[in-house]
């Protein structure tokens, strides 16, 4: 059976929701098919026993007016706003985060290598991500925390990484900051997000699930993509059915749509995989920060998040709710065992023993981060260019391939629906 619609939008995360949602707006029609059985995407919440777990740590940070009106007052979600405490783990102690801006809390030789990189930068215009963070704050504090951290995150050669989407997240220094950094505590937070918000109860997936809610009628749950026919303008389905539509707004990981589409695979698309531990905790976590980045090689996880520090829900009162993230190459997350997570919980002094571990959970992300390599930008124009002649517009993280939160995909979802 074939049936119409204007606006056929593949995958039902926050930006396919939310499009169809401000479709709706503009009375326009739109459907949405959704492989999996509930709609939310990655902001979705679970429990396991009494623990609230998200698919990893999903914090809103944004102070955009426009999307805390959108989650509050039209999705009704409660939220809490959190100042962010969030620290690294580095000489065996945590510090608060970011590094560069609390050298203070080093060792002395340590804090000299880091001012001596710092001052005898030479790059001027960086033509990679190696070389922006090299520009940026210097050579020793991107050997004592930056290189690391990001090899181990994105699993890539930084010089084959573009600096485009850095400054957003990453600030540049200045030499008046670092130098101040070396001699006293920094008090004032510092970077892209100092303040976030947090739904009062359920998870981030309440967010997820009102946005589903809004359009559940428009939603078609457990469908299966066979195949995408540009020409004809039709999705079939594995079930037999067929949709033809006008326009084609694609959420699904751009990789996949270009199999449906029976397009050419590109190597410029890579993707960092995310293996999520949810732990619950028979005791209190012993400390009272939200988060922890960890550039450690020998440490499986490159950042560690406690949920039940986020919001006392999340896990009853004596007990705690942990996010622990390593990363990998999507086909490599096999490698990570639970074991060797407990060890460095251990080492790092987190838990006891392995007594103190109530649950886990393990959630495999074959796409979580996709890898902005050099190149990737101009692929994705001339890519665009070409879908958009045949009335497909890609957007979404892993849509669009581009490394963005929810907040963004929430309001690109609303200019687009203003152009459709
Ligand atoms: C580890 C990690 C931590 C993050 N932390 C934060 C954070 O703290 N704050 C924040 O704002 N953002 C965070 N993000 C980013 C956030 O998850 C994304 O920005 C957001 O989910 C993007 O929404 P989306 O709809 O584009 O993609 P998704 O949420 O991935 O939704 C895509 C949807 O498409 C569906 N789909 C996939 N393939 C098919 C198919 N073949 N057919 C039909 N449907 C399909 C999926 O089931 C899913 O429902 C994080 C991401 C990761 C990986």
């Amino acid at each position: 059976m074939t049936s119409t619609v204007p606006v056929l939008i593949l995958g039902g995360g926050p930006a396919g929701l939310s499009l169809a949602m401000y479709l709706r707006d503009r009375g326009i029609e739109s459907r949405v098919i959704e492989k999996s059985s509930t709609a939310g995407g990655l902001a979705r919440s679970f429990r396991v026993g009494p623990y609230t777990f998200d698919h990893s740590g999903h914090l809103l940070h944004t102070s955009r007016k426009e999307v805390l009106d959108l989650v509050q007052k039209r999705l009704k979600v409660g939220l809490n706003r959190i100042e962010r405490r969030s620290v690294c783990y580095v000489e065996d102690k945590f510090i608060p985060f970011p590094y560069q801006q609390n050298l203070f809390y080093l060792k002395p030789e340590t804090i000299r290598e880091a001012l001596r990189g710092f001052f005898r930068r030479k790059i001027k215009n960086p033509r990679n991500f190696l070389e922006w963070l090299e520009a940026s704050c210097g050579s020793g504090i991107g050997r004592q925390f930056l290189y690391p951290y990001n090899r181990k995150l994105w699993n890539t050669d930084l010089s084959r990484m573009s600096a485009d989407w850095v400054p957003r997240f990453l600030p540049s220094s200045d030499a008046r900051e670092i130098l101040k950094s070396a001699f006293y505590r920094e008090k004032e937070p510092w970077g892209y997000n100092t303040v976030f918000y947090y739904p009062t109860r359920g998870g981030i997936g309440t967010i997820g699930g009102r946005l589903a809610d809004q359009v559940s009628d428009r939603t078609i749950l457990n469908a299966r993509i066979r195949k995408i026919d540009l020409v004809k303008r039709l999705v079939h389905l594995a079930d037999g059915s067929v949709w033809r539509y006008d326009r084609l707004v694609s959420t699904i990981p751009l990789p996949e749509f270009l199999k449906f589409a029976g397009l050419p695979p590109s190597p410029l698309l890579r993707s960092t995989g995310v293996s999520v531990f949810n732990v619950g905790l028979r005791r209190e976590f012993p400390h009272d920060f939200h988060w922890c980045y960890v550039p450690e090689a020998h440490i499986p996880f490159y950042r560690f998040g406690v949920y039940s520090n986020i919001s006392r829900r999340a896990a009853p009162r004596g007990h705690s709710a942990l996010y622990i993230e390593c990363a990998a190459p999507p086909d490599r997350l096999g490698r990570f065992r639970f074991s060797s997570v407990l060890r460095s919980l251990q080492k790092l002094r987190l838990i006891r023993s392995a007594r103190d571990v109530d649950v886990v959970h393990r959630l495999d992300l074959r796409y979580a981060y996709p890898v902005p390599l050099l190149g990737l930008a101009a692929y994705r124009e001339r890519l665009a260019r070409r879908l958009g002649k045949q009335g497909v517009t890609l957007m979404g993280r892993f849509g669009a391939w581009t490394y963005v939160a929810i907040s963004d995909v929430m309001v690109e979802a609303r200019e687009l629906a203003a152009r459709l």
